[in-house]
């Protein structure tokens, strides 16, 4: 039997190279996207019989629950949840809404617990499991503006620490990925002028790519990682020290 594992963003970026990784590894892998034309584009894009695609709201823990059952009785079991759909943000504070704020906390750090609670039941039941979530360096350091984006990000830290500490008596392992600039859409429009300074900060002198992260997470996901949990991985060429 296939294992199965699921990625949250898996359309583009990080995500979706983390979905090609996994199908690469011999998995059964379900993405997710925000809406059903991107993520069609993505299967299209994957043209792989082992992938399947949901835009399910991923902070509806009763939606994911029927979504994770769907799951497990068409494909056996959920053996990896990857946490990896977010927002970045640089509204400077005085700009900020209410509403700005929660939508950065909902997809960043409240879809991590409402998939991960929706997942609990059925990893307890095939005695265990992997969660993986996608921190960021600025989760260590902060950043200049976008207040809630880092503030996301330490709390995706605490997250992973302690659910990894209440699960792991269940089998169930709990734990992080803190990319550096990455190497996504978002950073490839930046300007040169804009990106050089920041390649000089980074001790191997690069921004990283998408596969840099995805290796990240099939290494935490495997059993060669069997005795890992509550660890918070930097995979950022040595930024953050
Ligand atoms: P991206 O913008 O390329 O992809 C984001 C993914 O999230 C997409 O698949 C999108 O469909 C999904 N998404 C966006 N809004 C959504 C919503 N409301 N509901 C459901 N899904 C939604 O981003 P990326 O750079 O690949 O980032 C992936 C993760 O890595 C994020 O958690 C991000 O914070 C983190 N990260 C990225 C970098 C970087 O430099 N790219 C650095 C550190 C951390």
């Amino acid at each position: 039997m296939m294992k199965v594992c699921v990625v949250t963003g898996g359309t583009r970026g990080i995500g979706f190279e983390t979905v090609k990784a996994f199908l690469k590894e011999g998995y059964r892998v379900v993405l997710y996207g925000s809406r059903q034309e991107t993520v069609q584009k993505a299967l299209t894009e994957l043209n792989d019989p082992n992938v399947s695609g949901k835009w399910t709201k991923l902070t509806d823990v009763e939606k994911m629950k029927e979504d994770f059952k769907a799951i497990v009785d068409e494909f056996g079991s959920l053996d990896v949840l990857i946490n990896n759909a977010g927002i970045s943000d640089a509204t400077p504070f005085e700009k900020y809404s209410e509403e700005h704020f929660d939508k950065v906390m909902d997809l960043n750090i409240k879809a991590p617990f409402a998939c991960s609670l929706a997942a609990l039941d059925f990893m307890k039941e095939q005695g265990g499991g992997v969660i993986l979530n996608t921190s960021s360096m600025v989760g260590t350091y902060g950043q200049p503006s976008g207040v809630a984006y880092p503030t996301s990000k330490f709390a995706v830290n605490g997250f992973t620490k302690s659910l990894a500490r209440e699960l792991g008596k269940y089998n169930i392992r709990v734990n992080a990925v803190a990319p550096g600039i990455t190497e996504t859409d978002m950073v490839k429009a930046l300007p040169k002028e804009m990106i050089e300074p920041l390649i000089k900060m980074i001790p191997l002198r690069r921004v990283g790519e998408p596969q840099d992260i995805a290796n990240a997470f099939v290494f935490l996901a495997s059993d060669a990682a069997k005795y890992i949990t509550g660890a918070i991985l930097p995979v950022d060429g040595g930024q953050v020290q």
